[in-house]
């Protein structure tokens, strides 16, 4: 749904939208000029449809989280394995 601006939900992007700039209005601001991506998670294959910006917060989320779930592992294996 676009409203008067010509500014995009960011709710409503869709794969279509890959590639293209528009106005994204999201709850953290207002995108304007933004490049629609699609990146996906080498370590698990999720993906994640978006601007940049959120794309950004996507990578830096997974790599966090499975670097945590690899430093557990090793702990596990340090204890003598679960
Ligand atoms: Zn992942």
């Amino acid at each position: 749904m676009n409203d008067m601006n010509g500014a995009t939900d960011k709710s409503d992007i869709t794969e279509e939208d890959i590639g293209h700039i528009l106005t994204i209005i999201a709850t953290d601001g207002y995108y304007q000029q933004a490049e629609i991506v699609k990146v996906s998670c080498p370590a698990c294959g999720e993906e994640f449809l978006g601007t940049k910006r959120h794309a950004g917060g996507f990578i830096a989320g997974h790599s966090a989280y499975h670097e945590f779930e690899n430093s557990l592992d090793d702990i596990i294996q340090n204890l003598g394995g679960a």
